[in-house]
């Protein structure tokens, strides 16, 4: 049944190379005790390694009931180990953490076999070697001959068909000796024993055959296989396993052993853990504090409904950077202005305040509103003239601008004389004179030179022409005439033109923003017009009629301010013309769920209308809300970052703390292989004990850092008066444990990788 072929085995040490079996060749028969003799060196244990599947021959071949083994893979060989070989060693390898009962149902464990049939093997050979009342104990709790016994129990509880021993009574006194050389003797009635020993006298009284070995080769051979002799051959290798179950309980129990040192390597891998709980506490329970806020106060500011509002999308960002992209045209020193297209045109969206949309807002249910302002503010009325054509210019807010007030030095043009590069003509030296802004690629927008009477459709307009331009400012009482009840605009713009109420207004030069203003005026384009002008106009808005009937009717039109009333009725929309219609349109909210319901019937009045008809709104509270919620994401995201360094600082050292473990359990490797565990079962032990560290470390996590929540709420309560802010997410904590099991097996995954790569011969031979 088994037959050793000129077996060749030597071991390479540095430069040296050791021949342990050289051309060795032997044949054993179905049942028979053999002993090995030979002195110490003479390759014995090598011998039976290989016979027993933990090593392997360089040359030669190993025949196993007529198979070659040459083409044996790692399972094949771990079965055979598990299922037909059982080893019994000189110094007993024991696994010391478990039971005398587990260390013997280990290889039933391996091959997967049931509970109840385990325990009864296991139970009947430890009656076998009279151990039946010390199942329970640990291998230290008992001598030397009772370990071997045990031993022996382990070897035979597979019922495997060989049985390798290789010194077995070489650590035990001769009395005990001679009980364990019954006991297999025993065995080996229907079994083959193979026993190295170096006791001449026990071979000889106990064994059927002896062997004896020379520095690797044959010496002599006391009853050698005729040829003649039939040998039979049954043979049948099932594969083995160990369930993820079986490798943490081999773990936990391990683990049992060195409680301390497993306590603290998981308080020591929680602390990154407990860190990260905190700070999640901490910005969930802001989170909710900053709701709160945001519902009482956030939902008083106003939903904003402005006659320009600005769409943000992409369209308008790629605009803006493109505005900025410095190109050949920036900063030229030609004197011409290139048209452009009008952002404005693009991003911004006009809300077309029709009588209809007023009257949709003023029946806004008024229990969700506190109130409703509308913000209107005072025209400049200008018309231009280009030979014989009068026309209005609709200039507004983004291209015409009155140099800022509270920038300007003594005199107006401070803020410009800082920033900007006057190109051509002069400084205004009075209220009519106006300044043609260019951006930094001498562009301005088509829409205004055409309205200034300049050719915009040609590619390029000298800066001369801008003598050409005529342009003349109208006060409100000569713009509006009254007709009946209402006032209108008198479209008779030749006659406003002519009339000597008119006052002429002269662009006198051309400005640019300098370089090291770019990023704040780089963009802007259009005319600028002084301060006086602006208090001018309003001056001598105060005493027009129109005025006088718009304070009537309780509306301020010339400084823009809000009122909070509700009271519209005095509106007669579109007749009193353009200063009257408002500007903005605020509604206050009552709370934050009439917002809600205020926004939903806004958004209604949008429903199937044609994209110009659509109001659209912004909403000033939702705005800031979401602001504060990125500005809290962003302080918790970086807080969580540092906390992730200490979650590195745990991998790496789980992964020495297993390495450490590895070591120490380089032994119990080595017995579990020479059982038939596959490699992946010795990963699978070592991943079952990170993966109990990394449970507990992540509930040591949790649990510290839902105590720590009390004083830190307290210090809280103290700095804010705000009660029980931290709170700790019992979803944040399942999710912490995970990746704290996670990072911990991934910690430990190299050096499980390693000791599954142990050769069991090395690591059965070390100590
Ligand atoms: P025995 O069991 O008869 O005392 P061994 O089979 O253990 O002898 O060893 C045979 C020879 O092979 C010895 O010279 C030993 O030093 C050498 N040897 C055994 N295992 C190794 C190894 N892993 N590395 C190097 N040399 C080894
Ligand atoms: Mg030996």
């Amino acid at each position: 049944m088994l037959e050793l072929k000129k077996i060749c085995k030597s071991y390479i040490t540095g430069n040296f190379k050791q021949h342990a079996l050289k051309d060795f060749s032997l044949k054993f028969r179905k049942n028979e005790f053999v002993a090995i003799l030979g002195p110490s060196g003479s390759g014995k244990t090598t011998l039976l390694n290989i016979i027993g599947g933990l090593d392997r021959y360089d040359s030669g071949d190993l025949i196993i009931n007529g198979k070659s083994t040459k083409k044996f893979n790692d399972t094949t060989w771990d079965a055979y180990r598990n299922n037909s070989v059982g080893f019994i060693f000189q110094s007993y390898n024991l696994i010391p953490h478990i039971t005398i009962l587990e260390n013997v149902e280990m290889s039933l464990t391996l091959s997967g076999v049931s509970n109840a049939e385990k325990r009864e093997k296991a139970l009947s050979v430890l009656e076998k070697v009279g151990l039946q009342d010390h199942i329970n104990k640990k291998p230290n709790q008992l001598s030397g001959g009772q370990m071997q016994r045990v031993a022996i129990a382990r070897a035979l509880v597979n019922d495997p068909d060989l049985i390798l021993a290789d010194e077995p009574t070489g650590a035990l006194d001769t009395k005990t000796s001679i009980q364990i050389m019954e006991l297999i003797k025993e065995i080996s009635k229907n079994k083959l024993v193979i026993m190295v020993t170096h006791n001449k006298e026990l071979a000889e009284s106990y064994a059927t055959r002896i062997v004896e070995l020379r520095d690797g080769e044959l010496v002599n051979d006391t009853n050698p296989i005729k040829n003649e002799e039939k040998i039979k051959e049954d043979y049948n290798i099932k594969k083995t396993s160990m369930s993820f179950w079986t490798a943490l309980k081999l773990s936990f129990n391990n683990i049992k052993t060195k409680k301390g040192r497993t306590i603290l390597t998981a308080f020591a891998s929680s602390i990154g853990i407990i860190g990260i709980a905190l700070i999640l506490s901490l910005s969930n329970g802001f989170d909710i504090e900053i709701d709160k806020f945001e519902k009482d106060t956030l939902s008083n500011l106003p939903i904003i409904i402005s006659s320009q509002a600005v769409s943000m999308d992409e369209n308008m960002m790629g605009q803006l950077t493109e505005n900025f992209e410095k190109n050949e045209n920036s900063y030229t020193d030609k004197k011409i202005i290139y048209p452009k297209q009008k952002l404005q045109d693009t991003i911004s969206h006009t809300n077309i305040f029709t009588k209809e949309y007023i009257d949709y807002i003023e029946n806004i249910d008024p229990e969700l509103i506190s109130g409703i302002a509308y913000q209107r503010s005072t025209s400049i009325n200008i018309i231009s003239k280009k030979e014989d054509v009068y026309s209005p210019l609709t200039l507004n807010y983004t291209d015409f601008f009155s140099i800022p007030k509270t920038l300007s030095e003594s005199n107006n043009t401070g803020v410009v004389k800082e920033n900007f590069d006057l190109l051509y003509g002069k400084y205004p030296s009075n209220k009519s004179e106006l300044l043609l802004v260019l951006d930094t690629k001498n562009r301005i927008s088509s829409t205004i030179l055409e309205q200034l009477g300049l050719d915009s459709t040609k590619e390029t307009i000298n800066f001369e022409e801008i003598s050409n331009i005529n342009l003349k400012l109208i006060l409100n009482n000569e713009y509006y005439i009254k007709y009946g009840n209402y006032y209108t605009v008198n479209t008779n713009f030749k006659e406003l033109y002519e009339n000597n109420n008119a006052i002429e207004l002269k662009v006198v030069g051309i400005v640019r923003a300098k370089e090291e203003s770019e990023r704040i005026y780089g963009n802007v384009s259009g005319l600028f017009y002084s301060n006086e002008l602006l208090d001018f106009i309003i001056d001598s808005n105060k005493d027009s009629e129109i005025v006088k009937s718009q304070e009537k009717a309780n509306y301020n039109i010339l400084t823009g301010e809000a009122f909070n009333e509700t009271n519209t009725k005095d509106l007669t929309l579109g007749y009193l013309g353009a200063d009257t219609v408002p500007v903005v349109i605020n509604v206050y909210p009552k709370d934050f769920n009439a917002k809600d319901k205020i926004t939903n019937y806004l958004d209604e009045y949008n429903k199937n209308k044609e994209e110009n008809d659509k109001i659209i709104y912004n909403d000033l509270g939702q705005m800031i809300s979401s602001m504060s919620g990125s500005i809290m994401d962003a302080i918790t995201m970086v807080l969580i970052a540092f906390s992730s360094i200490s979650l590195v600082v745990s991998v790496i050292m789980i992964g020495i703390i297993t390495y450490i473990s590895v070591l120490e359990r380089i032994k119990e490797i080595g017995i579990l292989r020479a059982l038939g565990a596959r490699k992946k079962d010795i990963s699978r032990v070592f991943n079952a004990e990170t993966f109990i560290i990394g449970t507990i470390s992540g509930l040591i996590g949790i649990i510290i850092a839902r105590l720590l929540v009390f004083p830190t709420n307290s210090i809280i309560y103290n700095a804010t008066d705000l009660p029980n802010v931290a709170k700790l997410n019992p979803v944040h904590a399942l999710i912490l444990i995970l990746i704290s099991v996670t990072l911990t097996v991934i910690g430990g995954s190299i050096p499980a990788k390693m000791a599954s790569k142990k050769d069991p011969v090395i690591a059965l031979r070390t100590e």
